[in-house]
């Protein structure tokens, strides 16, 4: 089994206030999960240097949500991979389905995103996942398949990306697929991984997402090719998002 991964994504939530919660999620690591478990934090941007110094000795990664493709230029309100890198983070996350639903983010963007985030020395947390009219037609690992063919950059390392399924369906909803259902979606992107990336492919973690919380992170993090788990909500209060952790 890889070295799991449990990230938070915070999305458009938290406060200077918020960043307590870091505190105490290093807090519980140290007590009971070192060694076990990679955390991460994905706060937003305003709040990426602060809360890098809150990780600073910590072992509590801090994270971006999307970055521009470029390095420099005239893109008003976007931030370069190399600025999040200097504030503070070592992670971005590209692709979110909230990026492509409300930024129509394409694939196309999504992988040039990736592959700028990894040239800055960021790992790429690239998402992927099915809307619910496109499960219930049926479509789901054609959809999944094709988001990860298009989405996951070349130059793909275990190092240098991981992959979240998100079905778009279970996210903020309280539903989550069955045990069975993330199983086949996940078996789905190591395999289109190791087709196109190679061998070293099968180093790289695919994490699910959508309404992980305590109470089922046990059943799903026990899925095969489930290497950790990408959650919103439940990543705000530390006593939840550790409660997540300590599946492992
Ligand atoms: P929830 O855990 O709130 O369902 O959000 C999942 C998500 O979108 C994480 O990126």
């Amino acid at each position: 089994a890889l070295r799991p991964l449990v990230a938070g994504n915070w999305k458009m939530n938290g406060s200077k206030k918020a960043l307590e919660e870091i505190g105490a999620m290093a807090e519980g690591y140290d007590a009971t999960l070192r060694g076990k478990v990679d955390l991460m934090i994905c706060p937003p941007a305003t709040l990426l240097q602060l809360a890098a110094t809150s990780a600073l000795g910590t072992r509590i990664a801090i994270g971006a949500q999307d970055c521009h493709t470029e390095t420099t230029g005239a893109f008003t309100g976007d931030i370069a991979p190399d600025m999040l890198v200097e504030s503070g983070a070592t992670a971005v996350i590209v692709g979110h389905s909230e990026r492509r639903q409300y930024h129509a983010e394409t694939d196309a963007l999504v992988a040039a995103k990736a592959f700028a985030a990894i040239r800055a020395g960021l790992t790429a947390i690239v998402c992927v996942g099915e809307t619910r009219a496109e499960r219930e037609a049926g479509k789901t690992l054609a959809v999944v398949g094709r988001q990860v063919q298009r989405s996951v950059p070349e130059d793909a390392t275990p190092e240098a990306v991981v992959v979240a399924y998100e079905p778009v369906w279970a996210i903020g909803t309280g539903l989550t697929p069955t045990a069975a259902d993330v199983a086949e979606v996940h078996a789905l992107i190591r395999k289109k991984l190791i087709q196109r990336h190679g061998k070293q492919a099968a180093g790289i973690r695919i994490l699910y997402g959508g309404s992980v919380k305590p109470s089922n992170a046990k059943e799903l993090m026990a899925v095969a090719n489930v290497d950790g788990a990408l959650v919103g909500g439940a990543s705000l209060k530390a006593a939840d998002f550790l409660g997540i952790a300590a599946a492992y």
